[in-house]
């Protein structure tokens, strides 16, 4: 018997008429990680990478390692099991795509870390935004959010939403006015990235935020560059969503996503605003979602787009991706130590560079930029550093192609140093104003800095520097 699911709960009394079966065990479930982090009783993430959420041993084996349920169903051990599990008198799981024990164990360990109240794991960090947004907003609906954008996020807003009747209006996050300006009666939500690349200007949380709750609208935070140094929840936001491809895996081993929700935002209490919550769901015999929670706890939210977008949309994650999370959240209080105290040597070394017209840092930026670093970014400013190149376009061409230690891809937050240069990849199809709209220059360069030794990173970053200075003026 998986204690996960079966273990039994005191929990309230649930009119059950108003709920659907699979809803309500899925409830559960969710509420019992809650118990456990309780149980816990600490707020230390070194603490709670390692022993966050529901898992403890695998009931079975005593496995302390989260064992792969690397399979699709659960047999019912007979018709009586089958029908009780149906029935809700016992809690089981049934089908991978909507739970399994191994997703269960990352979903609920990254919610202790976040601070949320519970998490759903996706197969990528392109699915957690979209459900984040699906979950909430229809046909005729809009969105307001950042200009500050991963590119994925901007073109799945911009074209993919389009096609479902969904409006995003953009707006600069400088002036975090440009949310309330942009806001009508359909708008259903803010979204914004806490640490955008390649600007690095940290995201006004608190302020849109604000906003938001006095209009009634959620802010959705992309955290994906800054987990555990950014604590969106603690400045407002309602919920969270990651790319776990990144920091949270650290490996580069594994695509995911993952949205958590921070249980603090009253979707009852802005019933015209969020019909999806709080009309009666047909799917559902009628189950109105903010009722059917409240026994539970405020999870109406994270509970809707288990068992309604990741039940039709399927998007689910590999119990082994999720696997590979979970050893990943084992490490990452202490590799986010180091990408920090890297990214710090590597900006400063950087700016000393005669070849280096500007270097992009939260911990060097000035003014209101670096008054929401500091406010937002706690323990260090993340591992992402962009600089600028005197030499342009092909000097930026020249010091990647000199790279040795670090790996030219388009990914972040790998534990190995990693580069990319913009103009010449994954910006190269926009016009020159585009580029610097999206502050991209001739020879701006992104480094998501590794933990390696930090010698080592300097050493490779000085002699590509070096080659590329020498290959520009030879071209010259
Ligand atoms: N959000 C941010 C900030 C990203 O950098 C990325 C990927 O680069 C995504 C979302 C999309 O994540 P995934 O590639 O896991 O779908």
């Amino acid at each position: 018997m998986h204690r996960y699911f079966f273990r039994p709960l005191d929990s309230p009394k649930i009119q059950t008429h108003h709920f659907a079966p699979l809803a309500l065990r899925i409830a559960r479930v969710l509420l019992r990680s809650k118990e456990l982090q309780m149980a816990l009783e600490t707020r230390n993430f070194e603490t709670l990478a390692l022993h966050g959420g529901s898992y403890r041993t695998d009931p079975a084996t005593g496995a302390v390692a989260v064992p792969i349920y690397q399979t699709t169903s659960f047999q019912f051990e007979n018709a009586d099991h089958a029908s009780r599990l149906f029935a809700l008198e016992q809690l089981g799981p049934i089908y991978t795509r909507i739970g399994n024990p191994t997703q269960e164990a990352f979903e609920t360990r990254l919610a202790a870390l976040e601070g949320g109240v519970a998490a759903l794991a996706v197969a990528s960090g392109q699915t957690a935004s979209a459900f984040a947004i699906l979950n909430i907003a229809q046909a005729g609906d809009n969105i307001v959010s950042s200009t500050d954008l991963y590119g994925g996020t901007w073109t799945l807003f911009s074209q993919t939403l389009k096609q479902f009747g969904i409006e995003t209006r953009f707006v600069d996050p400088a002036d975090p006015e440009n949310f309330r300006r942009a806001t009508d009666a359909k708008t259903r939500a803010y979204f914004g990235e806490t640490l955008p690349n390649p600007k690095l200007n940290v995201f006004p949380i608190k302020e849109v935020a604000d906003i938001g709750r006095s209009l009634g609208v959620p802010l959705i935070l992309d955290n994906t560059a800054s987990p555990l140094i950014a604590r969106p929840f603690e400045h407002g936001a309602a919920v969270v969503v990651y790319s776990t491809t990144k920091y949270i895996g650290g490996h580069g081993t594994a695509i995911g996503g993952a949205i958590v929700d921070g249980g603090n935002f009253d979707w009852a209490a802005h019933a015209d605003r969020f019909p999806l919550l709080n009309k009666p769901d047909e799917a559902y015999h009628g189950a109105i979602w903010t009722e059917a929670a409240k026994p539970l706890g405020p999870i109406a939210y994270i509970l809707r787009a288990r068992v309604k977008l990741l039940r039709d949309l399927g998007a689910s994650i590999a119990p082994q991706n999720a696997f590979q999370f979970i050893q990943g959240l084992e490490t990452l209080p202490l590799r986010i130590r180091q990408h920090n105290e890297n990214a710090v040597e590597v900006a400063n070394f950087l700016a000393k560079q005669a070849s280096v017209s500007n270097v992009i840092f939260p911990g060097l930026q000035s003014g209101e930029s670096k008054r929401r670093a500091d406010a937002y970014l706690k323990g260090g400013y993340g591992g992402l550093v962009g600089f600028e190149l005197k030499g342009g376009v092909e000097a930026g061409r020249w010091f990647i192609d000199a790279l040795k230690l670090f790996y030219h891809v388009a990914n972040i937050g790998d534990a190995r140093s990693l580069a990319i240069h913009p103009a010449s990849t994954t910006h190269q199809q926009l016009t020159a104003d585009e580029q610097l709209a999206a502050g991209v220059t001739p020879g701006y360069v992104r480094l998501s800095v590794g933990i390696e030794h930090p010698d080592d990173i300097l050493a490779d970053l000085g002699q590509a520097l070096a080659q590329a200075d020498a290959g520009a003026r030879q071209a010259a």
